[in-house]
């Protein structure tokens, strides 16, 4: 997928374009983001790409030392996580005009998913140890 998706909030207040990098979405199961999003936060992969017409409303909330979440002010509504430089971006799919066009692929943190659900996809599944080896600086 190569062309620009339009994205908003529930309110309109505000919106955004961001080309995907791919066709696929993941899930994040961290205690962070089901807080964050009210239930599960299904992302993907925009690269660098979004654009927002207005950020006036667009708030940011830096729950880690190198991530940080947007939302809007005025409605509430999760829109992406990035990296506090900007350089990654994983927007909420549902923000999108389309969510159907995303094929769900994988589920990360699933050892912090609650007991009391799962989703019925084949999907690849990683633990948060997994995920925290895949991105964690190497010690040399
Ligand atoms: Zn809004
Ligand atoms: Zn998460």
């Amino acid at each position: 997928m190569s062309e620009a998706l339009n994205g908003q909030c529930l309110c309109g207040a505000v919106k955004f374009t961001a080309t995907p990098v791919g066709d696929t979405m993941g899930i994040c199961h961290c205690g962070m983001c089901r807080r964050w999003t009210g239930g599960t936060f299904m992302a993907t992969d925009c690269g660098n790409s979004v654009v927002f017409n207005d950020e006036a409303k667009l708030g940011r909330y830096r729950g880690s030392s190198w991530g940080e979440r947007l939302f809007c002010t005025a409605c509430g509504s999760t829109l992406l996580w990035q990296t506090q430089d900007g350089a990654n971006q994983h927007v909420s799919v549902h923000a999108f005009d389309v969510p159907e066009k995303f094929r769900f692929e994988s589920q990360i943190f699933i050892d912090r998913k609650p007991d009391s659900y799962e989703f019925v996809n084949e999907t690849k599944n990683m633990t948060e140890a997994e995920v925290v080896a895949m991105f964690a600086p190497s010690e040399d």
